[in-house]
């Protein structure tokens, strides 16, 4: 009998960086199929999986305007940013013969479905894996806001943001040998002690929700899967 997982809806989050794998910017094909392996073997376990993806790893809105651009012009670009990172997931999960769809917060007519809630829902519960793409459709918020706004609207059981350390530590775990990493936290202890998790408008949205928030490592392979199967990986925030 194939062992029964701990979620029934998902909202996995990616950042664009994960796509990236060694290279300093774009997609790694490797990575893109590993990671669709990984999404396929859990839409096997039964899980229903929402998923949006950054677009760190070609554009950020912020680091335009820091060179000079309009900030709103610069934001619509690193939106359609993770509209190109949605189409090269969807051709990978095609490829992987998992059933996706793509859509987008901006209407792209003939490249993608517009975004649609029922729609969603209604594919979700038939176990394809949707992808939704543009964040939140508007400047000055981020993939983590749209993450949590998607995983409040299909009522997914939490976010998973898969990234590329193994939880959240004390310190940066890049910079000090000695950080720890948190097993559980509450809401209240990541806004005290000022972790960062994700932006405080992501945040938040979670928070007023009650929508747990599960941060593991995305390199790792089998993470997922772990995650998924409600094995202690990672970091949990959810009271
Ligand atoms: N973005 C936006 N509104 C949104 C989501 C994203 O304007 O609702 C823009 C913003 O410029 C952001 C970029 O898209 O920097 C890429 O998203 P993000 O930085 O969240 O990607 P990640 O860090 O997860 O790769």
């Amino acid at each position: 009998m194939t062992p029964k997982s701990a979620y029934r809806r998902i909202l996995l989050k990616l950042s664009g960086e994960a796509l990236m794998g060694d290279e300093g910017f774009g997609i790694d094909p490797k990575v893109l199929d590993r990671m669709a392996q990984e999404i396929k073997e859990i839409v096997e376990s039964g899980v229903q999986v929402g998923l949006v993806i950054g677009g760190g790893n070609l554009f950020r809105g912020q680091g335009l305007a820091e060179a000079g651009m309009n900030r709103v012009v610069g934001d619509h670009m690193g939106m359609l940013a993770t509209v190109m990172n949605g189409l090269a997931f969807r051709d990978a999960l095609h490829r992987a013969f998992v059933n996706a769809r793509l859509m987008s917060a901006i209407p792209l007519n003939g490249v993608c479905d517009a975004y649609n809630w029922a729609e969603a829902i209604s594919l979700l519960k038939s176990g394809r894996v949707v992808i939704f793409s543009a964040g939140t459709g508007n400047p000055f918020f981020t993939t983590d806001s749209a993450a949590c706004l998607r995983g409040i609207e299909i009522e997914a059981d939490a976010v998973l943001k898969g990234t590329k350390v193994d939880g959240v530590y004390d310190s940066d775990p890049n910079q000090n040998d000695n950080a720890t990493m948190y097993k559980t936290l509450s809401y209240q202890e990541v806004l005290e002690k000022e972790l960062k998790v994700m932006d405080l408008a992501a945040f938040t949205l979670a928070r007023d929700h009650h929508l747990p928030v599960r941060v593991f490592n995305m390199n790792k392979p089998g993470a997922l899967k772990a995650v998924v199967m409600g094995e202690d990986e990672g970091t949990l925030i959810d009271h």
